[in-house]
């Protein structure tokens, strides 16, 4: 089964804001989209992250004014990011590790999209498939290491096999021999 890859499910082609605009745009911006943040570029590459918190707590509550502050002086600036090419699942062990419900993500540094926790949302049923999957892989796996461990005379698992006559065995059927 193909792996599921943060490709796969987040958004290409986010709106993005510049670190010289101002944080009013920014606010528009979020709001007009009905986002919760935008990534802060210059060119394609991703240089911070504004988020409708970081206005709230660094503006209103410092009493900025929001028309002459920059969103450079806002933004946080290295947000979390995550490849393409990786695995949803690890997308979402570092959202958890992390605590935070959005990764940026790019591609040698330039921003390709992002994920939310919405996102992986609406692909956890294929999500769910491929983990099922992996887990029956896994499960196989490990009844073909205890077949290494089987009784060649009753069938029965057994950690203590030897080699009698030419039939590996457990001590009950050594003992019968
Ligand atoms: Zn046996």
């Amino acid at each position: 089964m193909r792996k599921i890859t943060v490709a796969d499910a987040m958004s290409a082609k986010p709106s993005r804001i510049g670190p010289e605009d101002t944080v009013v745009e920014a606010a528009k911006t979020i709001l007009s989209k009905n986002i919760g943040s935008v990534p802060v570029c210059v060119g394609q590459k991703l240089v911070g992250l504004i988020t409708s918190e970081d206005i709230v707590k660094r503006i209103v509550a410092s009493n900025k004014d929001a028309k002459k502050a920059r969103v450079k002086e806002v933004m946080t600036k290295n947000p979390v990011t995550i490849g393409a090419d990786a695995e949803l699942v690890d997308a979402m062990k570092l959202m958890a590790e992390k605590n935070i419900k959005r990764l940026m993500v790019v591609e040698s540094g330039k921003l390709a999209g992002i994920l939310t926790d919405g996102d992986v949302l609406r692909v956890a049923p294929e999500l769910m498939d491929y983990l099922y999957a992996e887990l029956e892989e896994l499960k196989k796996d490990v009844q073909k290491a205890e077949a290494d461990d089987l009784c060649e005379a009753c069938g029965n698992y057994t950690t203590d096999l030897r080699l009698v006559s030419g039939e590996l065995l457990c001590d009950e059927c050594r003992e019968a021999v």
